[in-house]
């Protein structure tokens, strides 16, 4: 029986779990792959505290080699259910059953699909949600960034230097992104604004040849000739497993310590409704969560 089980190996659960065992929990961390976190996908992080630029694979790097230095120990498990018996909690895979007195869920997010005709047809065929893993592939030729938020903003600017041409296409006619990186698209010669616009289709034969889009004020549709798609309309949270109060969105809501609607359940990270996703928020989030549960455990 653990004290504590941590559920996902993100900013979150990597910084819980680092706290949990200096407060002495017997403490388990499980994650379904040995690197994990959304930010391991982020080309460049420049608003984590003391870093002023650095890759997201290498600062995950950094987390992981933090928490073996702190002795967590990390499993990796596809998780199935999570169910409660009596005063504790049973985390399942297909494999093995595992005890907890408590849990922190920081299973993270997932990229939002656009929903469109030839998505998920041309998914690693021009579809991706990820310029840093698919970006190189499109090393000259022209692609299009779908949204006008950080993620959007920033791999529109990492792409406009592979690609010969990056089409930013927004529903609206201004940018949701911060403006230090507003200003740094504006300046990229070879980034154009499709303002007011949503996408149809992705179109093609065997890969991407072209994104059908239309403006939504005056309806007028066009044809971007593209062999890339970059999707970043958002982020769905990971916590369709867990059976704890949720918004409308299926983000976890939890009070300030980070508490659930069940006892003994704790939340932190992308995965619980919150006025900021960041990595730092996310680390920030995972140390209350451990303090939460190292309380809850010790009955104080
Ligand atoms: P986001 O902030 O939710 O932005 C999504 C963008 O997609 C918005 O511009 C939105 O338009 C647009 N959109 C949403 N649904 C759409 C649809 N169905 N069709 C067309 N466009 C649609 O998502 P994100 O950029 O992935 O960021 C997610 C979170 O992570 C944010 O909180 C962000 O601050 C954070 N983040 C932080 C960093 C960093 O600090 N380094 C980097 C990346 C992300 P509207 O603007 O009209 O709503």
């Amino acid at each position: 029986m653990y004290d504590l089980i941590i559920l996902g190996a993100g900013p979150a659960g990597v910084t819980a779990a680092i706290y949990a065992v200096r407060y002495g929990l017997n403490t388990l961390l499980v994650d379904k792959d040995s690197m994990s976190g959304l930010i391991s996908t982020a080309k460049t992080v420049e608003n984590y505290t003391g870093f002023p630029s650095i890759g997201g694979m290498e600062l995950m790097e950094k987390f992981l080699d933090h928490a073996e230095q702190a002795g967590v120990t990390f499993k990796v498990m596809e998780l199935n259910s999570v169910t409660e018996e009596g005063d504790h909690f049973i985390v399942s895979s297909s494999e093995e059953e595992l005890k907890s007195k408590s849990l922190i869920v920081a299973t993270g997010s997932s990229p939002r699909e656009l929903d469109v005709p030839g998505e998920k047809d041309f998914l690693g065929r021009g579809v991706s949600y990820c310029a840093t893993c698919d970006g190189p592939f499109f090393s000259g030729k022209e692609v299009a960034v779908i949204g006008g938020g950080e993620s959007a903003v920033t791999d529109a600017i990492f792409l406009s230097d592979i690609a010969s041409k990056v089409y930013v296409v927004h529903r609206r006619d201004k940018l949701r992104a911060s403006q230090i990186l507003q200003d740094r698209a504006f300046d990229r010669p070879n980034i154009e604004f499709i303002w007011d616009n949503v996408v149809d289709a992705i179109e093609g034969k065997d890969i991407v040849e072209s994104l059908q889009v239309h403006n939504v004020i005056t309806e007028e549709t066009k044809k971007l000739p593209v062999n890339g798609v970059f999707i970043y309309i958002g982020l769905n949270p990971n916590t369709g497993f867990i059976n704890v109060k949720k918004d409308d969105k299926d983000f976890i809501i939890t009070d300030e310590s980070m508490a659930t609607s069940v006892r003994g359940i704790f939340a932190a990270g992308d995965c619980r409704q919150s006025p900021l996703y960041q990595v730092i928020t996310a680390a920030s989030d995972g140390a209350i969560a451990a303090y939460s549960a190292f309380k809850y455990i010790e009955g104080i």
